[in-house]
């Protein structure tokens, strides 16, 4: 008989805390699973206070306050964000843009101000969002947003990379079964402890939270969803949600209420999960089939659920309220 000198213990550590603008939760067996967890709050945490454009301090926040007068040197991190972010700002063809924060700001989604804004206000806003205008220089480490005014914001793509920062030092300390949940965006780390794969739940777009349209059965994968009910106002019973469409200003209606994307690293799954729910079906879905070991599922207005075909065989429909013709 095998006697191991350190058995895995068999009990999830689990801590939930507040961080990223949502409920972060984090559950990991391993023998060094509770200081892992230590250092990965510790990690968000940071992350928060470098690219929060809630933070007046924040590196995200001096870029903006600098813009159209100097160049801020900035850490590795809010460097490869950005720089991310402007890879798919190019890959979705605008379709994804971190410049559109004029434009957030001006909606006022989850604040305490939040409201339709005139025509005109919008036109300006959206006057100033273009990625393009987002100066890069590596050498030194430093971002510069052309025009005064313009302001960057990478709520859109934060969640993915902080996942993956906490992926990575879960391996680090050895853990091999873990959840990454921020807020919906996760990363469901080996198999559960049992060997068999995670099973992630599907947020049903209508229902109330926690109840799931169908699972993805994955082994370590990031799930995350893009959802037009995860930030929103209503005003004359219309839904204003809080994923923008940088063509028009406004709140995309392209006909989806979610995307989720399956990849292999989250900030690319969060990109993406944003870039295919502004594209719509049709081009989301050509952008997702063109982009090797990432899979997508599509919820949309009319109640049909669409998948990549790399993910048919993973998805199971649990609802019968949506069709799906696998
Ligand atoms: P997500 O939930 O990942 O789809 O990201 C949505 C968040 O990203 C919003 O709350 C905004 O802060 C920001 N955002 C909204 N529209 C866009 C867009 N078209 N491109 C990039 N970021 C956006
Ligand atoms: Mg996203």
């Amino acid at each position: 008989m095998f006697f191991s000198p350190h058995p895995v213990k068999k009990d999830a550590i689990i801590k939930e805390f507040y961080s990223l603008g949502t409920i972060v939760q984090f559950k990991a067996y391993g023998n060094k699973a509770s200081q892992a967890i230590d250092k990965a709050i510790d990690k968000i945490k940071d992350i928060d206070n470098k690219m929060s454009v809630f933070k007046d301090y924040s590196e995200l926040s001096k870029i903006n306050i600098n813009a159209g007068k100097a160049p801020t040197k900035v850490g590795e991190d809010t460097y490869f964000v950005i720089k991310k972010a402007v890879e798919y700002s190019a890959l979705s063809g605008g379709a994804f843009d971190p410049t559109i924060r004029p434009v957030v700001g001006l909606w006022g989604i989850q604040t305490d101000h939040a409201r339709i804004p005139n025509n005109d206000e919008i036109d300006e806003a959206i006057n100033l969002v273009n990625y393009k205008d987002i100066i890069l220089d590596e050498k030194v480490s430093s971002i510069m947003l052309k025009s005064k005014k313009q302001e960057l914001d990478v709520g859109a793509i934060a969640k993915g990379f902080a996942a993956d920062e906490v992926k990575n030092i879960f391996k680090k300390n050895k853990i091999e079964s873990a959840i990454i949940d921020l807020g919906g965006n996760i990363f469901a780390m080996g198999n559960k402890i049992d060997g068999t794969p995670w099973k992630i739940g599907i947020q049903d777009p209508i229902r109330s939270l926690g109840e799931f349209v169908g699972i993805v059965s994955v082994k370590n994968k990031s799930v995350v969803t893009s959802g037009n009910y995860e930030r929103y106002f209503i005003r004359d019973g219309k839904r204003f949600h809080h994923i923008i469409d940088p063509l028009t200003g406004n709140p995309s209606e392209k006909g989806i209420l979610s995307t989720t994307i399956v990849s292999d690293h989250s900030i690319d799954g969060d990109a993406l999960s944003t870039c295919a729910f502004v594209m719509g079906l049709e081009r989301g879905m050509e952008l997702i089939e063109s982009l090797k070991g990432v899979d997508a599922i599509f919820i949309t207005e009319n109640k049909m659920i669409y998948t990549t075909s790399g993910i048919k065989e993973n998805f199971e429909l649990l609802n019968n309220n949506f069709y799906y013709k696998n």
